[in-house]
This record gives structure tokens, C-alpha cells and sequence, in this order.
């Protein structure tokens, strides 16, 4: 089993379509990335799994989707206009800015090299601010989001009072968050502009220890159940001095990047911070009212808080390998189906007519249900390959015998095994095995 280097992976990602650089044919817009017709189906298809079991599985956990631009007294109660930043240092030297609690050493500059040059550390904000309306003043300054947890908060009594919500219950959102990161790097690992799957669960402050441990467990079997190496994951519990202002535990969920373990997701008991928060400056009443129990409290949050965009770059880390058939190397992304961006591909073995015509009509009847693709460009070897390579499971090679025995072969990604299938039964043998 071959470990891929992050340039290995980035270099699929650009040369199959998953990934390119924002702006590109202008230079690129550094730390911002464009998901092409590969990546969108392989992003889409990872937020799908998490809002299916997170929301859809449950009866306990609604979804929303709110705005990216808040009122700026949003991360005012929140805390995030005070205290969302990070240390930022700059090496006198080299005039690199760096942030200072994700150095190896922090004398050293890893830019130049030099040590002993750093400037005092500045506490450095990241939300990203901009306009709304036509005059820019202070009066109209707003932020974009950066994290979706907020339009949870915000929206709590929204979404309780109209969906007759009883506590445990949890509010589920996806989306866009921005943060103006010090040092953005590792490829799509972190970026200014990325993607988040968030889950507030409320619940009686007594439980919330219960729940934490509970979501600790569900997160990770999340992962698991999706394909993703065991050896590769763990769970890292905080040390007192690193929990966030709102936090009283967090545990992360890691991953064996190229350059080590780093985080995937952040699992915290946010107590009643925000809603207390958002209690007082608002002047809304965000208690919550328990009818048998006559009592009226702030409900503690456990917030399991994951990157979509990071995961997607985990599982195509994760998926790839290479292996060694008949003394040549393939290229193999052995990416859960429910993951693949194309669930199939259809080949017909030559450009003749004759042959592009069952391969069309199958193609438009796979597609009623999954994403598939035709490929008739090049020899059958190198089709095969360059499907292996983006993950597609199942392969269906229409050749001049279908014509006689109206059936086609099906050629596993995984095995390289084959099956002859007719034509009528494709769709339902894909169905049983995707
Ligand atoms: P870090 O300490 O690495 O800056 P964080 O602990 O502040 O990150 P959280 O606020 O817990 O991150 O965000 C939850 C999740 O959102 C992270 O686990 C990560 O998957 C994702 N995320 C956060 N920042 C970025 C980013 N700049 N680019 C991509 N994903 C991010």
C-alpha cells in the first residue's frame, strides 16, 4: 500500500478535474479552489452522507440554511469580533506572516530559516468584513460568516417554536464559512473561502456529558462506516489551555494527512454560552421552557463541527493507491460508491455506430439514478485506467457480442473482476451492489 505525497494528490486532483486553483488563468487567487465536475460530485456526494445521517436518519435533528452575511451583532454576542484571531508573527528577515501557534519551533522561521527574527505576536482577527448597501461606513459594516454555527444559534427559537421541538433536539446546517487565515496551505486543507458541516444538539445541561460522549462515538463510526481507514483516524481530546472561549471540552476528530495527523473535525460541549450570549444582547428570551419538569433553563449545546472541504480532500487522500497488475502500476481511488463521482461509466468498445447506440440508451437509463459516464475516447486498457483513477466502481463495456447476446460486460474496480450481465439486468445489478 503506497502513502501519496500531498503534491501526488494534488496533481490527480488538477489533471482529472477534482480540483483547480480559483482564478487560475489569472495567476490564481491563492488559498480559494474551484471544484470541477469531478470534485463538485465528489463534495456533493460527502455533504449528501452527512446530512443523510445526520438529518434524514433521525427524528431528532432538523436542517437549516441560513445567511452567510449576519448582523454584525451576531459576532459581537458570540465573542468572534473580540476573540476569533490567532497569533500572527512576522519574521523580520524574510517578512513572512506567520501564525505563531502552528510553528514547529517558534524561534526558527520555516520560510527562511532564520531564528531569533520574529516580531511580538499581534492578535490577528479573521473574520473577513465587507459592505452591505451602497455607502461603506462603519454603521454598515458586516462580516462574512466564519462558521455556520451562528445561523444555528440565531435561529434556535425560529426553528424550535415552528417544528414544536422537545429537548434532545439538534439543527444541522451546510454551507460556505470564511476565514481570513494567517497561513492557508496543504492544498484545499486550509483555505480562506471552505465549506462546513455543522450540528448543534441541545439538551437538558445534566446530559450533556452523556451527549458529548455520545456524538464522539457517532462522528467517528461516520467516518468509519464510509470507508475511511481506522488506523488513519483518532480522537484527540483538548488539553485545558487549548479549548476555544465557548468550549468546556472538545474533542477532534484527526486524520493521517501526508504531514501528519491534523484535524477533520471539532467536537464540543459549548455549555449555554451562545444562547446566554445571544439571551442577553438580543433581549430575546432563548430559554427553554420544560413542561413536565416546570422549569425554565438554557439548554447546553454538543456541537460536532466538520469540514466538508477538508473531509473531501481526506477521503480522496484515504481512497488513493496504487497497485502493481501484471508488472504495470494502477491508479486506483477506492473511494466508497456512495463517494464515487460516477457510479458507472459506459464503454463502448469502438467508435462504430452500431456500438454507440446500446451504449446510449443504457447510459440514459443508468442515468435516471446515478451519475455515469461514456467514455469512447481510446483503447479499452486506458479507459479502464482512468476510471480506476477517479473512483468509478462498476465499468460496462458494450461490445460487437451485445449486439447478438444483448448483454454487456461488467468489470469491478476493485476486484478488476468480470461479469457478463444482460443488458435489461444492468440497472438492477448495479442497484444491488452500490
Ligand atoms: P484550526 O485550529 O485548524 O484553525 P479550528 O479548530 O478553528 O481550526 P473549527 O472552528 O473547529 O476549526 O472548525 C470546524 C471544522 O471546520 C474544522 O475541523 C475543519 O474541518 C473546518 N475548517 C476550519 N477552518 C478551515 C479552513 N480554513 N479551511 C478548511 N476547513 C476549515
Amino acid at each position: 500500500m503506497t502513502e501519496p505525497t500531498l503534491e501526488t494528490i494534488s496533481n490527480l486532483a488538477k489533471r482529472r478535474g477534482f480540483v483547480f486553483q480559483s482564478s487560475e488563468i489569472y495567476g490564481g487567487l491563492r488559498s480559494a479552489y474551484d471544484y470541477g465536475p469531478l470534485g463538485v460530485e465528489l463534495l456533493r456526494n460527502v455533504k449528501d452522507q452527512w446530512w443523510k445521517a445526520m438529518v434524514q436518519s433521525r427524528s431528532d435533528v432538523v436542517g437549516l440554511d441560513s445567511a452567510i452575511l449576519q448582523a454584525r451583532q451576531v459576532w459581537q454576542a458570540s465573542g468572534h469580533e473580540e476573540v476569533f484571531t490567532d497569533p500572527m508573527i512576522e519574521c523580520r528577515n524574510c517578512n513572512a506572516r506567520l501564525r505563531l501557534d502552528k510553528l514547529d519551533d517558534p524561534n526558527r522561521c520555516p520560510t527562511c530559516g532564520v531564528s531569533g527574527q520574529f516580531t511580538e505576536p499581534q492578535e490577528f482577527n479573521l473574520m473577513f468584513r465587507t459592505h452591505m448597501g451602497p455607502v461603506e461606513s462603519d454603521d454598515n459594516m458586516v462580516y462574512l460568516r466564519p462558521e455556520t454555527a451562528q445561523g444555528i444559534f440565531i435561529n434556535y427559537e425560529n426553528v424550535r417554536r415552528t417544528n414544536r421541538l422537545k429537548l434532545p433536539f439538534g439543527i444541522a446546517q451546510v454551507g460556505k464559512s470564511f476565514r481570513n487565515e494567517i497561513t492557508p496551505g496543504q492544498f484545499v486543507f486550509r483555505t480562506r473561502e471552505f465549506e462546513q458541516m455543522e450540528m448543534e444538539f441541545f439538551c437538558r445541561p445534566e446530559d450533556a456529558d452523556e451527549w458529548f460522549a455520545y456524538w464522539l462515538d457517532e462522528r467517528m463510526a461516520w467516518y468509519v462506516d464510509l470507508g475511511m481507514s481506522e488506523e488513519k483516524l483518532r480522537l484527540r481530546h483538548h488539553e485545558s489551555d487549548e479549548l476555544s472561549h465557548y468550549s468546556s471540552g472538545t474533542a477532534d476528530v484527526e486524520f493521517m494527512f501526508p504531514w501528519g495527523w491534523d484535524e477533520l473535525e471539532g467536537i464540543a460541549n459549548r455549555s449555554d454560552f451562545d444562547l446566554k450570549q445571544h439571551s442577553e444582547h438580543s433581549g430575546e428570551d432563548l430559554t427553554y421552557f420544560d413542561q413536565e419538569a416546570n422549569e425554565r433553563f438554557f439548554p447546553y449545546v454538543i456541537e460536532p463541527a466538520a469540514g466538508a472541504t477538508r473531509t473531501t480532500f481526506a477521503f480522496l487522500i484515504d481512497a488513493y493507491s496504487e497497485e502493481t497488475v501484471n508488472d504495470d502500476t494502477r491508479t486506483v481511488l477506492k473511494l466508497d460508491p456512495r463517494l464515487s463521482p460516477y457510479k458507472a461509466a459506459v464503454l463502448p468498445l469502438s467508435k462504430k455506430a452500431e456500438l454507440i447506440e446500446p451504449t446510449e440508451k443504457l447510459a440514459a437509463e443508468l442515468r435516471k439514478r446515478w451519475m455515469v459516464e461514456v467514455d469512447i475516447t481510446q483503447s479499452i486498457g486506458r479507459r479502464y485506467r482512468r476510471q480506476d483513477e477517479i473512483g468509478t466502481p462498476y465499468c460496462v463495456t458494450v461490445d460487437f457480442d451485445s449486439l447478438e447476446d444483448g448483454a454487456a460486460t461488467v468489470r469491478s474496480r476493485d476486484t478488476m473482476e468480470q461479469d457478463r450481465v444482460s443488458l435489461d439486468q444492468i440497472p438492477s445489478y448495479l442497484a444491488e451492489r452500490l
